[in-house]
Formats: C-alpha cells, sequence, structure tokens
C-alpha cells in the first residue's frame, strides 16, 4: 500500500509498504481520509526523531471496517488506569506523568495511508457521515470540543468567548460554541480570509490581531474580558493577548502549541492575571466527546470546511500548510 511517512528527521516520503497486520485488539481500517493538522507540520520539522521512524503520520483518521464507517478517537489510552476507568482517556497515566496518550501519527503508525492497523476500542460509528469529510473531527473538532464543554458553566447567556486564530481547530470552535453555548463569540485572526471565515461560520465579531485587540475586546464586554478564551495558535503573542482580554473568574484555554509560554506573577499588580482565572491545558478529548462531536456533525450544527487532496500530492499538501494557503482543513485521501 501507499504510505506518507516521515523516513528520517524532517524528511517526509511517500512509500510502497505492506499492509499492516492487525495485533491484539486492533482491526485493519481502510483509510478513507486522513486530515493534515499543524502537528503534523511540527513533527515533520523536529530535527531529531522523537518518535521510531519509519512513521506514517495522520492522527484525523476515518474510514471503514468491514465497510462500516467509522472515525478513529486521537487519544489511545490504556483502558485501564484510574482516569480512563473514569472517563478521562484524554489524562491517560499509562505512559507516563509528562507524557500524552499514544495517537495515531505520534508515535503509533497513523492513517496518511490505505490502510491502518487501529485499536478497536478507539472507533466511533460514524454512519451516514462521508469519511473524507468527518475525519478532521478526530482532532479539529474534538480538542475545542473538549476544550468548550469544559467551559460551559462560564458559557451562559450574556457572556462572551474569544477564539484566538481561526485555523482547522479555530473554525470549528466558533460553531461549537455557537452549537452548545448561547455566548456571544468574537473571533481573532491575522488574516483577513480566516476572519471572513469565521464570520461565515457564525461569530458575532471577528478582529484583527494587533496591539489594541485586547482594547477591543475590553470595549465589547464593558471593560470586563471575556468569559472564556480559547487560544488555538497558542504562539506568545497570542498567550500575551488571552492574558489581557481574559475576565476575572474567566477561563483561559491554551488548545494550539504555538511554543509560547504563559506566566503571570503571582502579585496583583498590573502585570498579573484577573483574580480568578482558570489556565487548563488539555490534551485532545475523551471518546464520549468524540461521539457527542459526531452528534453534532450528523445534525449539521458543525461541519469541518474540508478540501480534498490525493495522497500522492501529500507532500505538497504539507508545503501549502507551511505558507499557511489553506482554509479549513486538507484531507488527503488514498
Ligand atoms: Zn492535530
Ligand atoms: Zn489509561
Amino acid at each position: 500500500m501507499r504510505a506518507l511517512r516521515l523516513t528520517a528527521p524532517t524528511v517526509l516520503e511517500l512509500c510502497e509498504i505492506p499492509v499492516p497486520e492487525p495485533g491484539p485488539g486492533e482491526v485493519l481500517l481502510q483509510v478513507g481520509g486522513a486530515g493534515l493538522c499543524h502537528s503534523d507540520l511540527h513533527v515533520r520539522e523536529i530535527p531529531i526523531a522523537v518518535f521510531p521512524l519509519p512513521l506514517t503520520l495522520g492522527h484525523e483518521v476515518a474510514g471503514t471496517v468491514d465497510g462500516r464507517p467509522v472515525l478513529v478517537h486521537l487519544v489511545w489510552g490504556c483502558g485501564r488506569c484510574r482516569s480512563c476507568v473514569a472517563g478521562r482517556d484524554n489524562v491517560c497515566t499509562a505512559l507516563g506523568r509528562q507524557v500524552a496518550p499514544a495517537s495515531p501519527g505520534l508515535g503509533p503508525q497513523g492513517g496518511m495511508a490505505e490502510y491502518a492497523a487501529v485499536p478497536v476500542s478507539s472507533l466511533v460509528d460514524i454512519e451516514g457521515l462521508d469519511p473524507v469529510a468527518a475525519a478532521p473531527l478526530a482532532d479539529a473538532a474534538l480538542t475545542p470540543y473538549h476544550a468548550i464543554a469544559g467551559e460551559l458553566g462560564r458559557l451562559r447567556a450574556g457572556s462572551t468567548a474569544v477564539v484566538i486564530g481561526v485555523g482547522g481547530l479555530g473554525h470549528m470552535g466558533v460553531q461549537i460554541l455557537r452549537a452548545i453555548t448561547p455566548a456571544r463569540v468574537v473571533a481573532v485572526d491575522l488574516d483577513e480570509r480566516k476572519r471572513a471565515t469565521a464570520l461565515e461560520v457564525g461569530a458575532h465579531e471577528a478582529l484583527a490581531s494587533d496591539e489594541s485587540t485586547a482594547a477591543r475586546v475590553l470595549d465589547l464586554t464593558a471593560g470586563q474580558g471575556a468569559d472564556a478564551v480559547f487560544d488555538f495558535t497558542g504562539v506568545q503573542a497570542t498567550l500575551d493577548l488571552a492574558a489581557a482580554c481574559v475576565a476575572p473568574g474567566g477561563a483561559l484555554r491554551v488548545v494550539g502549541l504555538g511554543g509560547g509560554t504563559l506566566s503571570y506573577p503571582a502579585s496583583g499588580d498590573a502585570t498579573a492575571l484577573p483574580w480568578g482565572v482558570s489556565v487548563t491545558r488539555a490534551y485532545g478529548g475523551t471518546r464520549q466527546d468524540l461521539s457527542e462531536v459526531v452528534a453534532l456533525a450528523r445534525s449539521g450544527a458543525i461541519a469541518v470546511h474540508v478540501e480534498a487532496v490525493p495522497l500522492d500530492e501529500g507532500v505538497a499538501a504539507f508545503e501549502r500548510l507551511h505558507r499557511g494557503d489553506v482554509d479549513g482543513r486538507l484531507v488527503l485521501v488514498p
């Protein structure tokens, strides 16, 4: 079969390899589509081998098992630890305190291929959805959903949510906020085209990202700031913006892995976070979150903006994402 693999650090190639043999607890998935995420770019760019190579990339994977359409949960928890048993599989502790649970394409072999061997316990039924359109739900919708669902208590009538970064995850974050909360949604992005997308998918306001953005959020919220800020970028400038526009008692959810650092002085001076702010750094979402995401997609409340690209053009697709020349999500189709 064909597979898009990292064969050495920074070397991405389309390879011809044997169809994988499912191990214990696994099934053979015929891949329908695999979404291309910023994390894949990040993995390609790491100059050392952090995962065993060669590695087939792809952690947003959908397809069919024996003809049934299924979506692969991004988090392959152990299923046995205290967190997994409690349904918090995205904080599975099996691999250690500082290590995220295993995910396809980020350790185990991923889904940018014709076939993938996947744990049967990772599958969620997507009957009625197109696997190409559904594949990015596995991360681009699951991860924002987990972050937003965790703040429903703050996102009540009259509240304001800020979405920073309207890329693959952010454009889903806006839709999920509109689908499951009554909050006013303020989107922020550098790119005018992405601000237009934000408004199309339901944002009430779309602000350019510059020195005045925090002040504009404060203006929109009577000087108090946003009840929840979702940073889908995670670079220094966006984390600084998030801290500068969150309300007292609000939530700051750091979702993007852009390499910035969030720090604040413990004392109550002008540069500190407002009192009562809660900061959460979560990995992916739970399998229950994924099934709720699928329900939203089935109802038509959310949809990924998808552009299908043949798997054979996968290397070029990585270059496009690297240039920022993508609106929504590219999905590689074998
Ligand atoms: Zn991802
Ligand atoms: Zn576990």
